[in-house]
């Protein structure tokens, strides 16, 4: 048997301290972390800050997340946000609320997953709370990152007639989930049935292992292309494109045909009788960035590999639409709430 030691037996101090010795400190920003009673932080141009809050049973179900693949997640999903107003994550904070069903080497495995999304994205962990909670696990995580003015950028300022873009495929983070939670139940039936989990391993690495797109961010900083929009995309294409285009006050029309889906993703969606169009549009979860850039700057932009334009900005506020590839128009529509 693993070894469990109750938190009880080392104390809320000696659970921190366990966290603390293994993070180390990278940003001269960070003037001090775990310790005190506030971390202290040095900004050099403007601070940019994003909350989310991860509650297990509704963000996550433990029964198929490893916890050190919860903890770079909940780190990826934070710094997406940070990531689509085209700033630099620095710093983080980590609140977690533990029933007793957690031991310490389950925190410790939490924080593993944690401490990797704080090496790949060279952000600091420079504290958190501790506190009980009554049932399940609750985790909140707060990111501090920077820009300069001149480079922010946020959901309002789409042009009619930019280029809309998207980065890597979407859909695929939906589908890992449905294959997951296809095979929980077919376990919860039968315990003694093995998963079947083979030609899923892109879906399922996008459900548990998304990854925050700085490396575009970085792309186009080397390129000088500001978008003039950018939103993340955490609940779906469609609810994502409603409110850039809410926050521009301009329309949008995208094409069926350059909404980029990864073909695995569409294997499993039909294995799954799931359409691989409605788990691009509606599925979220994918944290790819969604961004607008002048005519002018797509040229320079068209040459990043994972980005693909999936339609254009139109002046018309109320068409928010998408373009079928037999030509049919529909309305975009936004069902997901809340994740
Ligand atoms: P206080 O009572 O002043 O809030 P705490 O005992 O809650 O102090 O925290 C002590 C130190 O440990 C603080 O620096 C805090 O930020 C840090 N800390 C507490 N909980 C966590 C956690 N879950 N993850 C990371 N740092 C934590
Ligand atoms: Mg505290």
């Amino acid at each position: 048997m693993e070894k469990r030691t109750e938190i009880g037996e080392i104390g809320e101090f000696g659970l921190i301290d366990r966290i603390k010795n293994n993070f180390q400190l990278k940003n001269t920003e960070t003037l001090a972390g775990i310790g005190d009673d506030a971390a202290i932080y040095q900004p050099q141009s403007q601070v940019v800050h994003s909350t989310e809050l991860f509650i297990e049973g509704v963000h996550f179900d433990l029964a198929y997340t490893p916890l050190p693949h919860l903890g770079f997640k909940i780190v990826s999903a934070t710094l997406s946000d940070i990531a689509a107003m085209n700033a630099i994550p620095k710093q983080i904070t980590i609140g977690i609320g533990l029933s007793n069903r957690f031991s310490v080497e389950a925190v410790e495995s939490l924080y593993e997953g944690i401490q990797m999304a704080c090496d790949e994205y060279g952000v600091d962990l420079v504290g958190g709370d501790t506190t009980a909670s009554p049932t399940g696990l609750i985790i909140s995580v707060n990111a501090l990152g920077e820009a300069d003015a001149a480079t922010l950028v946020k959901r309002s300022g789409a042009q009619a007639n930019d280029v809309l873009c998207v980065t890597g495929d979407l859909g695929g983070a939906i589908m890992g989930l449905q294959a997951l939670d296809r095979e929980k139940q077919v376990f919860l039936a039968n315990p003694g049935m093995q998963p079947e989990l083979e030609g899923k391993s892109y879906v399922i690495m996008r459900q548990l292992k998304p990854v925050a797109r700085f490396d575009i961010i970085h792309e186009l900083k080397s390129l000088g292309v500001v978008p003039t929009s950018m939103i993340d995309c955490s609940d779906g294409l469609s609810s994502e494109l409603i409110h850039l285009s809410r926050s521009s006050n301009v329309g949008v029309r995208i094409f069926e045909k350059n909404i980029p889906i990864d073909d695995e993703t569409f294997l499993v969606a039909t294995e799954l009788n799931f359409s691989p169009l409605t788990a691009a549009l509606n599925g979220g979860e994918d944290y790819e960035l969604i961004f607008t850039v002048s005519q002018a700057d797509y040229e320079k932009v068209s040459k990043i590999a994972d980005v693909t334009a999936i339609g254009f900005i139109t002046n018309q506020p109320s068409e928010q639409i998408l373009i079928m590839k037999s030509e049919q128009v529909v309305s975009l529509s936004a069902p997901g709430f809340g994740k």
